[in-house]
Formats: C-alpha cells, sequence, structure tokens
C-alpha cells in the first residue's frame, strides 16, 4: 500500500466550468489521480449548478458548450461532493490558474455548507510562467510547448488530464520529483523576471529558469509590474474602464504594443480560437512572434482579463476582512459554545452544526453586519450565512472552524464529520 505524500509525485488533478460569473455555478468536474508520477484514474460529471446560480450565460455556453438542458439529469454538488471527497482523499490538488478552480469548489460547497477540501492546492500557471516564455500560458499553448498531445480545451475531464501532465512535464523540466519542491498554492501572477532577454532572429525555443528556482511566484497585487495593452472591440467594459482596472490592480496602461509591453488583451478574439495553430489577426501574430523571439508578452482574452481580475479582488477582499479579524481575534461568539453545549451528539452532522452555529435571534431584519469580520451583510444572500449572521462562505468557514477548535478544548461532544472513504479504490 502506498500512502500519499508530498514526497512524490503523487497528486489530484482538478478542473472545473461555470454556468455564469458566480464562482458557485459549478456545471462540470474533471478528475485525474496520478501516482509516482503515472495518471491511474479519472473522473468527470456535469453538474446541475445550486438554485440562484443557474443560468448558463452565453459566454460560458460559447466557452465549454454545457447547457441548460445538458445539466438536466446531471446530479447537484451536494449529491457529487462524497464520490468526488473520496477521489481527492488525503491528495494535494493541482489545477490550472488554480485560484479559480479553488474559488469554484469552495463557494459551491458553501452554498451547500459542505466543508471545503483541505488538500493544499498547486497551480501549474504561475508555474509555467517561471519555467517557458510562451506567447499564451492558456492549457493548449502550456501543452504544446511542453510536446503534450492536443485535448478538448474546456472540457473538464480532458482539462483534468492536460494539467496532470503539465505538472509532470514542468516538473521534470525543472528537475523535481516531489511536490513538497513546488511552491505550494502559488497565488500569484506576476511577471515573473524571464531568462535570455530577447535574442531576435533566435529559435522559438521556450526560455528556462534554473532547476528549483521559483522566487517571484507570489503576489498580492495581480497586475504588478505588468504592461497592459488591450486591443479590439471589449465587451464587457470600455477601454477607459479596462485601463482604470489595470491601474487598480497595480499594472500600467498602455496605447500600443511596445518593448515593455508584457500583456496583449485581445478584446474581439473568441476564447476557442486562441490555441496553436489558428489564424490570428496581424497585431495577435506579433505579438506571439515577439514572445517566441523572448520578449515576456502575453496575450490574453478578454475572459482571461477579468478572470484574473476577479482572482484579484478576491485576494484583497480576504486580505481586508483579514485585517478586520486581526483586529478583533477573540470574534468567536458566545452562543456557538452554550448552543453547542445544549445540543444532542446523536442528531446528523449538518443538523448539529446547524444548531449550534445558528445566530439565537436568526436572519437580521435588514442591515446587521457579520460577528466575524465585520462587513454589513447582504440581506439577499445565501440564507445559511444569515441565519448564522456571517457575509461570506469565508467568514461561515472560519466559523466553523473556530468554533470545533473551541468545542474540542472544551471536550463538547458533537456529531462526527462524514467520512467519504468509499469504493473509489484508493491506493
Ligand atoms: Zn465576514
Amino acid at each position: 500500500m502506498t500512502t500519499t505524500s508530498a514526497s512524490a509525485l503523487d497528486f489530484t488533478a482538478i478542473d472545473v466550468e461555470t454556468a455564469n460569473s458566480s464562482r458557485a455555478s459549478l456545471c462540470a468536474v474533471g478528475l485525474t489521480r496520478v501516482r509516482d508520477g503515472q495518471v491511474v484514474e479519472q473522473m468527470s460529471s456535469l453538474v446541475v449548478p445550486p438554485q440562484g446560480h443557474d443560468e448558463f450565460a452565453p459566454r460560458n455556453v460559447d466557452i465549454h458548450g454545457i447547457t441548460a438542458a445538458a445539466v438536466a439529469d446531471a446530479p447537484s454538488w451536494e449529491q457529487l461532493y462524497p464520490q468526488v471527497m473520496a477521489f481527492i482523499g488525503e491528495d494535494p490538488l493541482v489545477a490550472h490558474n488554480a485560484p479559480f478552480d479553488r474559488s469554484v469548489i469552495q463557494q459551491v460547497s458553501s452554498v451547500y455548507d459542505l466543508d471545503w477540501p483541505t488538500s493544499p492546492w498547486f497551480d501549474t500557471l504561475p508555474l509555467a510562467r517561471a519555467l517557458l516564455t510562451l506567447g499564451s500560458y492558456s492549457l493548449p499553448f502550456v501543452a504544446k510547448a511542453l510536446d503534450l498531445p492536443e485535448l478538448d480545451h474546456h472540457e473538464a475531464s480532458a482539462d483534468a488530464l492536460q494539467a496532470a501532465r503539465i505538472l509532470l512535464a514542468l516538473s521534470a523540466r525543472a528537475g523535481v520529483s516531489a511536490l513538497a519542491d513546488l511552491p505550494a498554492g502559488a497565488p500569484g501572477y506576476r511577471p515573473v523576471p524571464r531568462s535570455g532577454a530577447s535574442t531576435p532572429g533566435g529559435a522559438p525555443t521556450p526560455a528556462l529558469r534554473a532547476p528549483g528556482d521559483f522566487s517571484g511566484l507570489t503576489a498580492t497585487d495581480v497586475l504588478a509590474g505588468e504592461s497592459v495593452v488591450f486591443t479590439g472591440k471589449l465587451l464587457l467594459s470600455t477601454r477607459a474602464e479596462a485601463q482604470a482596472l489595470v491601474e487598480h490592480f497595480g499594472g500600467a496602461a498602455q496605447g500600443s504594443v511596445m518593448r515593455t509591453t508584457t500583456i496583449l488583451v485581445a478584446g474581439d478574439l473568441d476564447p476557442r480560437s486562441l490555441r496553436p495553430g489558428v489564424q490570428l489577426s496581424r497585431k495577435l501574430e506579433k505579438a506571439m512572434d515577439l514572445a517566441a523571439k523572448g520578449q515576456p508578452i502575453e496575450v490574453w482574452t478578454e475572459d482571461d482579463f477579468h478572470q484574473r481580475l476577479d482572482v484579484g479582488r478576491d485576494q484583497l477582499e480576504a486580505a481586508t476582512r483579514e485585517q478586520r479579524v486581526q483586529a478583533n481575534p477573540s470574534w468567536l461568539p458566545e452562543h456557538v459554545i452554550t448552543q453547542a453545549q445544549a445540543l444532542d451528539s446523536s442528531t446528523s452532522y449538518q443538523q448539529w452544526l446547524r444548531a449550534a452555529l445558528r445566530h439565537p435571534e436568526g436572519k437580521p431584519k435588514g442591515g446587521g453586519s457579520c460577528i466575524r469580520c465585520g462587513e454589513g451583510l447582504v440581506v439577499d444572500g445565501y440564507w445559511l450565512f444569515l441565519e448564522r449572521r456571517v457575509c461570506s462562505g469565508d467568514c461561515n468557514e472560519k466559523l466553523k472552524d473556530k468554533a470545533k477548535r473551541e468545542w474540542a478544548k472544551l471536550g463538547i461532544e458533537r456529531p462526527a464529520a462524514p467520512s467519504y472513504s468509499s469504493s473509489w479504490g484508493r491506493r
């Protein structure tokens, strides 16, 4: 029997698709299990998104082709969760642009009040940016640069398999044979200084960093150090708004592509057509050429741009919340102790948890603020959080964690959390 550890290339790669811009709108999930550097098992499923998050936006349907009709008979995340958690087991999770997949899994779990996976996350995107110089770091381009076979991009099971293969190929390039030597959950998208600056006319071979050199992979400001140019018609914002967003996230907006440009956002580029071998506009081909010659410039679709900024916004919001909480470290309300002491531990885990964590006065009537971070409560938010008077999935999870530690300290008995080991044949 082999146990999973960070001392080998043992992990589960994951990919998710969403129905709309809500992170809770999970509509497909794919998983690939790797043992000792070999793909050993896969699972995938369509998912019917939770109520209130179940509208299929045309932009999303264009990208992955999944519709409301396609998920009509699919399980909900609540139904699928035990199977997925059993598949993941104790594995570290690997994803390409992991902050997005992680956030989707957390937010959709929060809607059903399911515990977040506790696995550490590893991101192949900053790793690829550190080790390769490409015109695009989307899965198909990274796969091509690593000589991996092309798969059906934006199909969750194919993308999970591709993320697994990319992690293995990048580890081999970096001379790393254990996940522990990779940066855990690297959240950053800071442009990593790339070696071999400009080699005009040189062969378009990816520039490599020294093995094991992952410096500069973490950042709080998603666009710090980036110089961004917009081209084509933007769908979600005006050029001026987009440029203001760039500045807000620490980047510099430029009017046209220069030697210092690091990101070219192509507004009218169909995300499906940004893949190796497809004919691009002259401007985009020129940018791809510059990248091939060593200039650290990337082509992003408008979707890429907004997704990175969403991740940045998440990080900024989380940081702001944590600052407020640090100012009030003893925030755990007394009612979660007194209620827990009075509860019968023979009920179900979920029932017990809900009764223990509920605010004694229930949902606030207009206004109110988060018992953890003080954020104002949105009264049409999730019913569960409102009943507890927490503002977000994040504060909900922290409330559960802190309460569990406190209950354990006080010896308060509670039902055991469900265990998800099943017939999924872990080895
Ligand atoms: Zn809060």
